[in-house]
């Protein structure tokens, strides 16, 4: 079975993403960034694609514009053992340092990536996805975890992978 990673700085969204595509509240969701402590792991289904999904945590805070030492070990050891990486950004908030951080530990691994411009429910979400092209990570598939829009569109983007 393909395994995906979801990787991003604290507080995108990763475990509410996890959640649905798990449809179980396996990952910790909390107001606060970095407040999922360890790794989850689950089995996704969106559609009729069924994948491992790994949800990796934000760990403690890292200064702003750069990763922890754990943060980043993490991250490398999961996209390492991904087919394939969820790259999210919050599309309200637009780009931030920390989000080119973790860019480029996704970039280096080499494994296909999908941009995920996550909480671009409403009009909010446009400027945080214009901003992700320069990421230079491809086109956002503009998403909404909280509200469940966009999963057609990820659809699309991960069935040629998984
Ligand atoms: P993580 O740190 O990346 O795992 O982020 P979480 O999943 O814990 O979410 C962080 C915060 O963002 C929580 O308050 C969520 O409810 C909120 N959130 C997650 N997805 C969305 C979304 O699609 N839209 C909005 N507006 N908020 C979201
Ligand atoms: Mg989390």
């Amino acid at each position: 079975m393909a395994v995906v990673a979801i990787v991003g700085r604290p507080n995108v969204g990763k475990s509410t993403l996890f959640n649905r595509l798990v449809g179980q509240k396996l990952a910790l969701v909390d107001d606060r960034p970095g407040v999922t402590r360890d790794r989850r792991e689950g089995e996704a289904q969106l559609g009729d694609l069924s994948f491992r999904i790994i949800d990796t945590a934000g760990l403690e805070e890292a200064e702003a514009g750069s990763l922890s030492d754990r943060m980043r070990r993490q991250t490398e050891a999961a996209i390492d053992e991904a087919d394939a990486v969820l790259f999210l950004i919050d599309a309200r908030s637009g780009i931030i340092p920390d989000d080119r951080a973790f860019a480029d530990l996704v970039r280096r691994a080499g494994r296909p990536v999908i941009l995920v411009a996550n909480k671009a429910e409403g009009k909010g979400g446009l400027a945080g996805a214009y901003d992700s092209f320069s990421l230079g990570l491809g086109d956002p598939v503009p998403f909404s975890a909280e509200h469940g829009e966009g999963l057609s569109d990820l659809y699309d983007a991960l069935a040629p992978i998984v």
